[in-house]
C-alpha cells in the first residue's frame, strides 16, 4: 500500500488560524514539515481516509485528482475531519471530466446526520444524488474495493456513540490500523486486537494519535508521546505489532510543545516515524 498524508494537524492547523503563540510563531519562521494542515490520509489514491476543510488545498499541493477518489472514508464529524459544505460543488455544472463520478461515503450515522443538517438544503439534487452512503457499524467490516474496512469504536467524544477508527486489510494482508482520532482504546477494542493476531498476524502498519505529544494528559480524548509508548508495550506484548510494523505519530497540535525535529529525536528512540504534511510510505 501507498499512504500519503496529507495533513497532520489537530482541529487548528499549525500554525493555528487565530493563535500567536510560541509554538506557532517558531512554525511560520522556520517553515517546512512545521506547517500543518488538518488530518487526512489517501491510500494508493483511492481510498481517502477523512474531509478536512484543507482538503482543496492538499489538491493544490499535491496535484491530487480528486476525482479518482473511490472510496472516502470519515472517522467522525469534528471539523477538521469532515467539512460537508465542498460536497455541495462536486458534480452537476461545477464539476467536468471526472475520473469517477460516484463516491462511496463510509460512516457513522451521526457524520451523515450532520451532513444533512449543514448541507441538505443547499445542495443540488444531481450532486447529491452522485453520493452513496454506507453506514457503518462498530465491528462490522465491509468490503470497499480491494479493501476490508473494520470501525471500531474511538475513545474520544465519551459519547454513547463514539467515532470510528479503523482497520484496513488489501487484499494481499496488507493491514494498517489507522487511530485517529482517539485516546486510550476501549478493553473491546484490545479484545478486538487479540483476535487479529490469531486470525493474521501482526499488522504492517499503525498511525497513532498523538496531539498532546510533550503534555503530560490523560483526559483520554486524544494521546501524549508518553500515552502511545504505553500502548505500544501493549501491542507488543500481545503481537499486534512487531519490529516490522511500522509505527507512525499523527494529528499535532500547537500546545504539544514540540516542533517536527524535537518530536523526531524523541520518537526514534521508539522506532516511530513523526508524519508531516506530504509524507509518503509504502507497506
Ligand atoms: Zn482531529
Ligand atoms: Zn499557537
Ligand atoms: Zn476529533
Amino acid at each position: 500500500m501507498n499512504i500519503r498524508f496529507l495533513g497532520t494537524a489537530a482541529a487548528e492547523g499549525w500554525p493555528a488560524a487565530f493563535c500567536n503563540c510560541q509554538a506557532c510563531r517558531k512554525a511560520m519562521q522556520l517553515g517546512g514539515k512545521n506547517i500543518r494542515t488538518r488530518s487526512q490520509t489517501l491510500i494508493n489514491g483511492e481510498l481517502l481516509i477523512d474531509f478536512p476543510p484543507d482538503t482543496y488545498m492538499h489538491k493544490l499541493s499535491y496535484g491530487l485528482d480528486l476525482t479518482a477518489v473511490k472510496h472516502l472514508l470519515i472517522t467522525h464529524k469534528h471539523m477538521d475531519h469532515f467539512f460537508p459544505q465542498e460536497f455541495s460543488i462536486r458534480g452537476a455544472y461545477f464539476s467536468h471530466d471526472m475520473t469517477n463520478e460516484r463516491l462511496d461515503i463510509y460512516c457513522a450515522q451521526e457524520v451523515k446526520d450532520h451532513f444533512d443538517s449543514v448541507v441538505g438544503g443547499e445542495i443540488k439534487e444531481e450532486c447529491y444524488d452522485l453520493l452513496t452512503w454506507h453506514i457503518l457499524s462498530p465491528f462490522s467490516t465491509v468490503t470497499m474495493g480491494r479493501y476490508q474496512v473494520t470501525p471500531l469504536p474511538a475513545s474520544h467524544m465519551n459519547e454513547e456513540n463514539e467515532p470510528f477508527v479503523y482497520h484496513i486489510v488489501d487484499k494481499e494482508g496488507t493491514s494498517i490500523l489507522y487511530l485517529l482520532d482517539s485516546g486510550y482504546y476501549k478493553e473491546e477494542v484490545w479484545d478486538y486486537f487479540k483476535a487479529v493476531v490469531t486470525t493474521s498476524g501482526p499488522v504492517s502498519m499503525v498511525v497513532y494519535d498523538s496531539t498532546d505529544f510533550a503534555l503530560d494528559s490523560n483526559h483520554s480524548k486524544h494521546m501524549s508521546f508518553s500515552e502511545v509508548k504505553r500502548v505500544k508495550e501493549r501491542m507488543a506484548s500481545i503481537g499486534v505489532i512487531n519490529e516490522e510494523t511500522v509505527c507512525v505519530l499523527d494529528h499535532f497540535f500547537h500546545n504539544g510543545k514540540c516542533l517536527h525535529d524535537e518530536m523526531t529525536a524523541l520518537a526514534e528512540s521508539e522506532n516511530c516515524i513523526v508524519a508531516y504534511d506530504g509524507m509518503e510510505l509504502s507497506v
